[in-house]
């Protein structure tokens, strides 16, 4: 027998065969995303198994490194396609149980095939919400919260301050429970435990990408919603509004003439402790939440008004997470603060205000994610970075300078989709510069010379970058304490047969 047969064959008597395919046409579907990467280099895995419990998982790794076929854990979307021959696609949608949501600790214990929309439907409920991110409300909860996990509540919440205790099948197939989680009988609601904490094999930044194995079960820390238990939507898509209680929630749009005073008036917000969820709003955001197609998108981004009106302005939902009078108090502070720091109140009733009416209760659960893709069908990133607020001018400057580099297909280029995530009430921010590009071969080979221009114009100009994924090891490592070279040494000892999404998170292989 072949040893294609002998290997589907092993992970049917796994998992049983009618959750193992390599019919080509499901297949397909398993190879399709929309990043460079995925796009120039993208095949069809060998198999997709669909695993019911984790012992399943460590037989499935075990088998691959019998093997030695390749294994890539996925999520939601399927940011890993596979890219090399020998892969099997783990999909997680059979694990898709809330095993417990603890209401007076504040955390859910979930399985990796439950989406944030669908723990919030449940938190919601109890009075509470997950950290539901700009990653969108059908992502893998454990995917997103290992992969970015970058949202608007990140400035109350934090940005990296989700993932508690977790279950961890290792590239080996061995089994590693981590922080409240390897204390036998404990509540799994913390993440330190004894011993190191070992959150740092999970994730970095951007996350390990499933390099390092994949998470069977983690405890997700959850945060108050004092709105309805049922998200409050009405209308119809794109045309759609939620509408929480005035009297606890309110949004304010706040204007500025330059990014100088924005950040200052960020500051001031966040040293004030007032707000729910904050982030700078780029002027492109404005017309993708307000147009209804590409064309009517770039008509009214060429009218020019966008990017003289909307330059500088910071969206902030205020709440009363505790009592009807906090929100009345913040209201107060937050007034005081926009005349101290020169900025304007923008009134609902405004132009701008209206763009991004239907968009802004997606805060709290992510609906809208796919309107960012309207522009040019996908987009990447010339720079994010992870630094103070003041830092922020830098980040932006620097790509401004990379984008001026590149002529080809300048209209995307132009466009100012540029982020600034303040978190933990402003204390860093996630910063963004992305580009926009559209789904060709050319365009995509073009993109990433302009994403490896971007980190190396901001390592010439000590700008600070995270993107430290795939090939931008080797140039971002010595300048970063040599990391690279540590984290060759780790992969090396969990995944020794080199099976756990290679390259992911670093190449081994010309060692
Ligand atoms: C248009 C767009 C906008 C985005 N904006 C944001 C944003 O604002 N904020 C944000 O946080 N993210 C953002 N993202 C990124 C997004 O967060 C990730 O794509 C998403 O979180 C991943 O979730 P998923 O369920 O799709 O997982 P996948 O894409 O399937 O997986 C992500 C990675 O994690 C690995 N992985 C998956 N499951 C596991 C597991 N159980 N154990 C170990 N490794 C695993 C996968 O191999 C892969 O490398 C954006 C993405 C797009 C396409």
């Amino acid at each position: 027998m072949d040893l294609e047969k002998i290997v589907l064959q092993n992970l049917e008597s796994i998992v049983g065969p009618e959750y193992v395919t390599d019919d080509p046409a499901i297949l397909e579907a398993y190879s399709k995303q929309p990043w460079p990467h995925g796009i120039l280099l993208r095949r069809r895995p060998f198999a997709v198994v669909i695993p019911s419990c984790a012992e399943e998982i460590q037989s499935i790794y075990r088998v691959a490194n019998r093997y030695k076929y390749i294994v890539i854990p996925a999520g939601n979307y399927n940011w890993d396609v596979p890219t090399k021959p020998n892969t099997i696609v783990i999909d997680p949608k059979r694990m898709n149980k809330i095993i417990d949501i603890d209401e007076k600790n504040m955390f859910a214990v979930i399985q990796p095939g439950v989406t944030h929309a669908q723990l919030n439907t449940e938190a919601m409920k109890r009075g509470l919400i997950s950290n539901t991110t700009g990653g969108g409300g059908p992502t893998s909860v454990i995917a997103n919260s290992l992969f970015l996990g970058m949202g608007g509540f990140v400035y109350r919440l934090g940005m990296d301050k989700t993932i508690l205790a977790a279950e961890w099948i290792l590239p080996t197939g061995e089994i590693l429970t981590t922080g409240a989680q390897a204390v036998k009988n404990a509540t799994p609601f913390w993440y330190e435990g004894t011993g190191p904490d070992l959150r740092g094999i999970m994730r970095a930044y951007l996350g390990l990408l499933g390099g390092f194995g994949m998470a069977t079960q983690m405890s997700i820390k959850l945060c108050p919603w004092p709105g309805p238990k049922t998200f409050p939507v009405a209308g119809i898509s794109p045309e759609y509004k939620a509408e929480f209680p005035p009297d606890i929630f309110n949004f304010h749009l706040i204007q500025y003439d330059t990014l100088e005073k924005l950040v200052d008036g960020m500051y001031e917000i966040g040293r004030a402790e007032i707000g729910g969820a904050m982030q700078r709003i780029p002027p492109l955001c404005m017309v993708f939440n307000s147009t209804t197609s590409k064309e009517e998108l770039w008509k009214e981004w060429e009218t020019g008004y966008y990017q003289k009106e909307a330059e500088f302005l910071i969206g902030i939902w205020l709440v009363g997470f505790s009592c009807k009078e906090q929100l009345a108090f913040e209201e107060k502070v937050l007034q005081q603060i926009i005349d101290e720091t020169e900025g304007k109140d923008i009134p609902a009733d405004h132009r701008l205000f209206k763009c991004i009416e239907s968009w802004i209760g997606e805060w709290f659960r992510s609906g809208a994610l796919g309107r960012c893709m309207r522009p040019a069908g996908s987009h990447a990133l010339m720079n994010m970075a992870s630094e103070s607020l003041d830092h922020a001018a830098k980040v932006f400057a620097d790509g401004h300078t990379v984008r001026k580099e590149y002529p080809y297909h300048k209209d995307f280029f132009d466009a100012d989709y540029d982020w600034i995530g303040p978190t933990d009430f402003g204390w860093y921010a996630h910063l963004e510069v992305p580009f926009f590009m559209e789904q060709t071969e050319d365009s995509m080979k073009k993109t990433i010379e302009i994403a490896t221009r971007g980190v190396q114009s901001a390592l010439e100009n000590k700008v600070h970058t995270v993107i430290q994924l795939g090939p931008t090891h080797p140039a971002v490592g010595p300048v970063y304490g040599n990391y690279h070279l540590l984290l060759k040494e780790i992969k090396k000892v969990l995944d020794p047969n080199n099976i756990s999404n290679p390259p992911n998170p670093i190449s081994v292989e010309d060692d």
